[in-house]
Formats: C-alpha cells, structure tokens, sequence
C-alpha cells in the first residue's frame, strides 16, 4: 500500500524526492502545494491540543537551527547521538549495524553496545547483502550534521537534532517573561537534521524534516497535579518493558491504574501522553499503543520513555516519543555554561530550619600573626560548617594550633521563605512528516478501481472544492459567484478543468471531503449539489442555505439530513 501512496503523492502534489533532477539525495524529501497544506493542518492540531488547550501553562517559541558546538556537547549528543555502522570490506557499501540484523536475522538488537553487535554479526555469519563480502567491525557514526558558523575554521557548530536544547538555554528567560510559577510548558515546531545512516524508507526517516516538541519544566516534589480528571475514563493501550521481553502484547490500562501502579512514573508524562492518545485519534489513526523503552534502549537523557507506536495494516511505526528527561539537561547546561539555571520555589509558608553556623573568636585571632589569620580563614572558607566540626572533634590544627580555640560551631534557627531548585522535564515529540505520512497512509482507499484520501474533514488540504459541471460561461459564471460566497467562510478551491468525472476523482483523491456543483438546474431554480467524498452521494441545497448546510456539515450531521438525496447523475 506505501508503494501506491507514494505514487499518488507524487501525482497529486503531496510530497517526492528533493532535487529529482539530480538523481535525488536519500532522505530528503519535498512537500508539494496539498502536501503543504495537510502538513499545516496537523501542525494547528498540535497546536490546538499540546499548546492552546493548555495555554495556562504552555507556551510557544522559536529558536536556531545552527547550534554551537558547546550546546551540544553540554547536552551530550557530541558523545551519544550515534547509530552503529558497518562496513563491507570488499564493496565498501555502508549498512546500520543494527537495522541489517534485524533485517537478516529477524532479532530485535535496538541499544546492543558495538561489540555485542559485532558478536551476533559473526554468529550469525551475517555478509554484505549486495556483494556478499565480509564485514567490517561495527562502530559508532555521530547523526549531527556540523557546520561551521562564521568564516572561522575553528569555530565548528550543528544542525539540531532536536529543538529541545533552544528551550533549554532560553529556560530562564521564557520563565521570567511569562509567569515565573512552575509548571510551565514550552513548545517548539521547527526543522531539525539528523544525518540518519541508509534512510529508505520515504517520509518515515528522514534526513531533514520537521518536529512538535514540548519541553515542560515541573517541580517534582510539588503537589500541583496535571487535570487528568479531564480525560474521563480513557484507557491508555501500554506495552510495557517486562511484559515486551516475555513477548507478551500490549495491555489495556485505565489513567488511575497507570498512576497507582507507578507503571508511568510520573503523572506529567502521563498527561501528555493522554493528550497524544487524543491528537493521534483526531489524525483519524485508531489503532496505537505506547512501548516502554528498555534501559539499554532509552536516550542518554531519559528516566523514563515510552514510543507512542502507530499500527496501520502491516505497519507499526513510532509516531510520538514520551521522555521524562529530569533535570539532565538544565544540570548539564548549568555545569557547561557556568550560568544558574534553577528557579526560586518558594514556599507556601516559610519554614523553621536549624542550621549550624561558624563563630570566630575575633578577640583572640586578632592577637595572632597575619600569616596564621589568612592560613585559617583559607581553611575556614573551603568547608562546609557541619565538616569544619567534625575536624575541631577530631583536634584539627593549622600551623600547630587547634582550630577549637579560635573557632565554634553553633546550630542556630533559621526562617526559610523558599529553595533553589532545578525543574524536571517531560518531553512528548513528534515528527510532522511521520504524522503527515502515517495519516495518509491511514486515509488511503479503494473504491471501484478509485482512489479515495478519506482524511478527517479538519486536516483536509481543501474544505470545499466548487466546480461548474460544463465548461459553459454561464455555468462557469454563476459557479464563480457561489465559489466566492464560500469561500468568504470555509477552505475553498475552484476547478473548471477536465470532465466533471476527473474533478471528482481529483477532489477524491487529495481527499477535500465536499464538492460543490453548479449545474442547468442551478440557473433555474438556484439549487447547487454537494457531493460527499466517502460515499459518493450527493444532496441538493439553496444557494442561500450553501454555509448552513456547510456548516452542518462540518460539524458531523448525517449527509442525508441535510439536503435531499439525488442520484449520482454526474458521476
Ligand atoms: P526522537 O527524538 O528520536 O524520539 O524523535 C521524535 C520523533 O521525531 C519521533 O517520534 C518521530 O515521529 C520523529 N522522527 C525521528 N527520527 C525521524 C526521522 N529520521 N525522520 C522523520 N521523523 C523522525
């Protein structure tokens, strides 16, 4: 089925290969004119669920695709974002060490170190599958595409593999301007490269492509929940680590299950993963379920991960990941850029704290020489008072003088209004491209030897096409006219080439769900039809009640109810 979308998204506009007439680049991949338009729609369904339904607490930014070397190495992908590799030592043709396993031994060896890789290789006695030839031992390749920023050489930079990091170095920032409270989402849709190893196939792996990410900062300890009251009973399909090693399948689990049992660990992931459960429903795909990620198979980065994995006839794809990323990546950016990256978090009423605290007899060391004083403040000032006790117990000395007689340790009370601390992150990311894909794929039919793109209304490039039924100038006029009427309100294109037959088959095929016709009738008694895309019926309405019936459409009333039926006489 793939092999036929990708004929008709080719056909139609949606995507094809970049730079054809080059021979193409593997990974790279145009979005046509429909395809375009599809892709937006989804981005605003994203939008719409991930960002606006939860403007209380989530916000929207853009930041760079060319990233410093420094960010990257802080974040940790200048040493992990690898994917192993092999070699063939006679053809040279490189191979995903991984991947070419799978394929040949049909062994699931996601996250297996080089070496363990190296070992199935020879047990298997697995060769170069063009020319047979031996292979080499695997390695790692780094997936950052570098670049260098400037004229300088030296001066060495990276597409980003993500854009998370963007929302981590501008944290403090976006934290200060919007509402300086924990929990606080910041989202991010934008183009990221990964220079993936033997990308084949299509818009699922990519080279280049386009990613909906959320990086949503929480306090841990807080006792601020996620409003999961807000997805009723819905039941979460899950496969988790233990049960996927003992081969078992995914299992049904209601949200309280999974929060009880500790089977999310954290209620955040859970809420995001909810609201994907949700998004990935209104792409029209029903069929899914959340893999937990193993150990050996998580990020460098992650607690926690479970792949949101789409189930399309025989194609099970990821289509989202969850990652509980803790307070990695802002520890490792404090750490790299020498910047404070934690929050105040102040408390709800100050608390009593006891704390010890250093006294120096200033009496007595003001009688010692300017050499002992610096010797001991030196020592004072390197420890933590709690340490610096422990030593005068011990009878300490510095220059042969017991600390005891000049200093002491005194616990005293303290009021606390507040902490520093470090927020946590959960990150759900998406791939526009896999959803755009994975939806096509979902709304691919056949009926009568006819291709239809059944896509959501919502996510439609086109709400309404308009066609007038000969290419008469009369028709062509008064179809004009009842184009512009709807077009004032819903997504309209207007189509006067070919027979009616192929606009129809055109407008079923990039998947507008309504046709609009202008017929002799219309000139009569000034009725149109609408033509629905799934069933190929069609009713006959007013022209004064076009955007009613549009509209009642639109929002799910049966077909039937909103005009009479006619007979199919255009088709
Ligand atoms: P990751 O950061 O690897 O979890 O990727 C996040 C999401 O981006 C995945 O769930 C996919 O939807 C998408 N994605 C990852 N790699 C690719 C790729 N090479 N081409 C297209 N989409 C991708």
């Amino acid at each position: 089925m793939s092999e036929k979308l990708i004929e008709l998204a080719k056909r139609r506009g949606i995507f094809w290969p970049s730079y054809e007439i080059y021979g193409g680049v593997a990974g790279l991949y145009d979005i046509g004119p429909i395809g375009v338009r599809i892709k937006n729609k989804i981005v605003e369904l994203w939008r719409k669920f991930f960002v606006y339904d939860n403007s209380d607490f989530v916000v929207e930014v853009e930041t760079p695709v060319i990233t410093p070397y420094k960010v990257l190495e802080a974040s940790g992908h200048v040493e992990n974002f690898t994917d192993p590799i092999v070699e063939c030592t006679k053809c040279h043709k490189i191979y995903r060490a991984d991947h070419l396993i799978e394929e040949i031994a049909k062994i699931n060896v996601e996250g297996l170190s080089p070496s363990e890789l190296d070992r199935i290789i020879r047990e298997k006695g697995i060769k170069c599958p063009a020319c047979g030839g031996e292979l080499s031992e695997v390695r790692l390749f780094n997936l950052l595409f570098s670049t260098n920023i400037g004229p300088y050489s030296g001066n060495q930079g990276f597409l980003r593999p993500e854009t998370a990091q963007g929302m981590f170095t501008s944290f403090k920032r976006v934290y200060e301007a919007f509402r300086q409270k924990l929990p606080i989402g910041i989202a991010q849709v934008g183009r990221v490269a990964r220079n993936e190893i033997s990308p084949r196939q299509g818009l699922i792996r990519m080279r280049e492509f386009t990613i909906m990410e959320l990086e949503f900062f929480f306090d841990p300890e807080s006792n601020v929940n996620p409003p999961l009251e807000k997805f009723g009973n819905m039941k979460l399909n899950i496969l988790r680590g233990e049960d996927k090693v003992k081969g078992e399948k995914p299992k049904e689990y209601s949200i309280q299950e999974l929060l009880e049992e500790k089977i999310v660990l954290n209620p955040w992931m859970l809420y995001w993963m909810a609201t994907a459960t949700k998004f990935v429903s209104a792409l029209g795909i029903n069929s899914y379920y959340f893999e937990e990620k193993l150990p050996h198979e998580r990020a460098h980065y992650s607690k926690q991960t479970f792949d949101q994995i789409a189930v399309i006839g025989e194609e099970k794809v990821e289509i989202s990941g969850h990652a509980y990323r803790t307070d990695y990546d802002l520890s490792r950016h404090m750490k790299y850029s020498g910047q404070d990256m934690t929050i105040f978090k102040k408390y709800e009423s100050p608390k009593i704290i006891k704390k010890k605290v250093v006294v120096i007899n200033k009496d007595k060391l003001n009688k010692e020489d300017k050499e002992f004083v610096k010797n001991l403040m030196t020592f004072i000032n390197s420890k933590r008072p709690e340490e610096i006790e422990e030593l005068i117990n011990k009878g300490e000395k510095v220059d042969g003088k017991n600390i005891g007689d000049y200093v002491k340790i005194l616990e005293r009370e303290e009021k606390v209004v507040g902490e520093k601390i470090i927020p946590h992150v959960v990150e759900p990311s998406f791939g526009v491209e896999r959803c755009l894909y994975l939806t096509l794929l979902n709304a691919y039919r056949e009926k009568d030897n006819r291709i239809i793109l059944s896509l959501p209304k919502y996510i439609a490039p086109y709400e309404v096409a308009v066609f007038p039924l000969l290419e008469k100038e009369e028709l062509i006029k008064k179809a004009k006219e009842v184009y512009e009427i709807v077009r004032e309100k819903f997504d309209a294109i207007f189509d006067d080439s070919g027979s009616i037959g192929k606009r129809y088959a055109r407008a079923d095929e990039i998947g507008i769900p309504y046709s609009i016709t202008i017929d002799p009738q219309t000139l009569a008694d000034n009725t149109i039809t609408i033509r629905d895309r799934d069933s190929w019926q069609q009713i006959r309405v007013s022209i004064n009640e076009i955007i009613s019936a549009l509209d009642r459409l639109f929002k799910g009333e049966e077909f039937n109810k909103v005009g009479k039926l006619i007979n199919n006489e255009n088709e």
